[in-house]
C-alpha cells in the first residue's frame, strides 16, 4: 500500500479544494465548523492540557481547528490532502502570527515519519470522508505518545442523522452545501470504538453535540444520535 495516496477519496479532496476559499468565512458554507469550534476545544481541554504540548490535526483544512489549538498553547503540526486548503491555511496564521506546521501528508505517512511524537492527536470531521476510516484510526494511534490522548468526531449513521445531517442541514436549512455529506459514510460510536480498540486505543469518553435551531449555536449533549466527539487514551507501558 502507499501511505501517501491509497487511502484518499479524490472527489472529497476536490470538494473541499472548491471550499477553501470559505475557510475563514464564519458565516460561509463551513460556518458549521466555526459554530461547533469552541465546544469541541472545550471537550479536549477537558481531557488535554495544552499548554507546551505536540498536537498533530489530522484533516485540518483551513486550520479552524488547528489555530485554536495554537492559541491554546500547543505546539501543533497539521496536516490535510488537499493543497489549496493548506495554502488558505498557511496565510492566515500567518497574517495572524500564529506558528503552525502545516503539512500536505496523509495520517498514515506521517505516522511513518514521526511514530509517538505527539501528546495529542484530534482528527475532526475526517473520517466520514476517507475510504478506509480505520487505516486513519490506526494512524492516530501510532502518532500519539503512550499515555496520550486521541480526539475523533464524526456523524452517527441512522434515520434522525440522515433527517437532521443531510435532508435539514444541506437541503431545508441549507447550513453545510450540498452533497458534504453521504450518509452510508457515517460511522456509528460503536463502530468507532471497537475501530479504536483494535488499533490499541481505550475509549474515555463520548459526547454527542447538537445544534439548537432557536439559540442558533451547538452544545455538548448526552445523545450521540447525530454529531459526536470521542476521547481515547493510548495506555501507557
Ligand atoms: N478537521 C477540520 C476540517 C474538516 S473538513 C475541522 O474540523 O475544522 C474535512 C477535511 O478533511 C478537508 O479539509 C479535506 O480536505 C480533508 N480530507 C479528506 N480526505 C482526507 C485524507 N484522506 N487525508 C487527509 N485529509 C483529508
Amino acid at each position: 500500500m502507499n501511505p501517501k495516496t491509497d487511502n484518499v477519496d479524490a472527489a472529497e479532496i476536490e470538494k473541499f479544494s472548491q471550499l477553501a476559499d470559505q475557510w475563514w468565512d464564519a458565516d460561509g458554507e463551513l460556518k458549521t465548523l466555526h459554530d461547533i469550534n469552541p465546544l469541541r476545544l472545550d471537550f479536549i481541554r477537558r481531557h488535554t492540557v495544552l499548554r507546551g504540548e505536540k498536537v498533530a490535526d489530522i484533516g485540518c483544512g483551513g486550520g479552524i481547528l488547528s489555530e485554536a489549538l495554537a492559541h491554546a498553547g500547543a505546539q501543533v503540526t497539521a496536516i490535510d490532502m488537499a493543497e489549496k486548503s493548506l495554502a488558505v491555511a498557511r496565510q492566515h496564521a500567518q497574517e495572524h502570527g500564529v506558528d503552525i506546521d502545516y503539512r500536505h501528508m496523509a495520517a498514515e505517512e506521517l505516522a511513518q515519519t514521526m511514530p509517538e511524537a505527539f501528546d495529542a492527536v484530534v482528527c475532526m470531521e475526517l473520517l466520514e470522508h476517507v475510504p478506509d476510516p480505520a487505516a486513519v484510526i490506526h494512524a492516530c494511534a501510532a502518532l500519539v505518545k503512550p499515555g496520550g490522548t486521541v480526539y475523533f468526531s464524526t456523524l452517527n449513521r441512522n434515520v434522525k442523522s440522515y433527517l437532521q445531517a443531510i435532508i435539514a442541514a444541506e437541503y431545508v436549512l441549507r447550513m453545510v452545501a450540498r452533497g458534504t455529506h453521504e450518509h452510508g459514510k457515517f460511522i456509528t460510536p460503536a463502530e468507532l470504538a471497537r475501530m479504536c480498540r483494535h488499533a490499541g486505543l481505550d475509549v474515555a469518553a463520548l459526547s454527542g453535540f447538537t445544534y439548537r435551531p432557536l439559540a442558533r449555536d451547538y452544545v455538548l449533549c448526552r445523545s450521540t444520535d447525530v454529531n459526536y466527539l470521542m476521547c481515547c487514551r493510548k495506555p501507557a507501558p
